[in-house]
């Protein structure tokens, strides 16, 4: 059976070639538990774990349950229930760890590494309180995203009322090898400008999270979805503020598409593993389900 996507291994050997040698590689499969997995993370599953084959990587497991208004630990256990039933597996003692009530590769039980973080990024004065809301800022560009001008930058981090906190960002040019794009090269400070890396709400953001993250697991080897293109670049120079030496590798893959090559409707995507899987469809179908059309 053709459990993963040819290019997936073709760019997991590439990976091997990169990096291989003295260094591990590790990638990782890290979800939000925001509902129940469907296609599309079947898809993404495949990539992730035929990349690692073709790398001959280590594949972490992360729940990246950041937002606690969003996650819920009944949809962590219907994800790890059903990445097990599709044989997506890593003997990698994060899997295990997520059997129990507290782990390390669960981003809600530690949050004094985002702390410690934070604070060491403080310590280099190169964090402000921004207390903009939506209509001080510009309309969003193509990706959806608000251009933020550094309106705040300067302000003490305790401001009154509800603040943010945003991180300087160098105004660099990032270049980063995609094994399956070329070399992706970004402008963060001058596309999106400073990144959120605490909210008003006070809550750790994704792309705080996901670099702390893969800085703490040693991630290499990033394989992700193209719809997270866009960040790419600021989460390269957020890694390098907090003193990321070692080089990382993506692989940006491409979205579930039907056959006529637009992307599948939200309802078509969303159909759940379970949904399939009690409709009576095997593991094996499930997944070559996943990867129709890929490309
Ligand atoms: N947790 C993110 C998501 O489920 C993906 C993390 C990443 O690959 O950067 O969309
Ligand atoms: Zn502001």
């Amino acid at each position: 059976m053709q459990r993963y996507p040819d290019d997936a291994l073709v760019c997991g050997e590439v990976a091997r070639r990169l990096l291989g040698g003295h260094t591990p590689i590790v990638t990782r499969f890290a979800p939000s538990p925001t509902g129940e997995l469907h296609l599309g993370h079947v898809l993404h599953a495949a990539w992730v774990w035929g990349v690692a084959e073709g790398a001959g990587a280590r594949v972490i497991v992360r729940m990246e349950d950041h937002d606690r208004a969003r996650c819920t630990p009944a949809f962590e256990r219907a994800i790890l229930r059903d990445l097990a039933w599709l044989g997506f597996t890593t003997d990698d003692p994060s899997l295990a760890s997520l059997q129990e009530a507290h782990s390390t590769f669960r981003q809600s039980n530690v949050p004094e590494f985002y702390q410690a973080a934070f604070d060491q990024l403080a310590r280099a004065g190169l964090l402000y309180g921004c207390t903009c809301g939506r209509a001080d800022l510009p309309a969003p560009g193509p990706d959806g995203e608000r251009h933020y001008p550094g309106t705040c930058r300067g302000e003490p981090i305790d401001r009154p009322g509800r603040t943010a906190v945003r991180v300087m960002l160098p105004d660099h040019v990032t270049a980063v090898e995609d094994l399956r794009l070329g070399t992706l090269h970004q402008h963060p400070a001058r596309e999106h400008g400073d990144p959120v890396i605490r909210d008003a709400q006070g809550q750790w953001t994704y792309q705080f999270c996901v670099v702390v993250d893969d800085l703490r697991h040693g991630i290499n080897l990033i394989v992700r979805g193209e719809d997270i293109l866009a960040s790419t670049g600021r989460q390269l120079l957020l890694g390098e503020l907090l003193g990321r030496t070692t080089p990382f590798v993506t692989v940006h893959h491409p979205l579930l598409y039907a056959a006529d090559g637009t992307k599948l409707s939200k309802r078509d995507r969303s159909e759940t593993v379970r949904a399939l899987r009690e409709a009576g469809m095997s593991a094996r179908e499930v997944v070559e389900a996943g990867m129709m059309d890929d490309g």
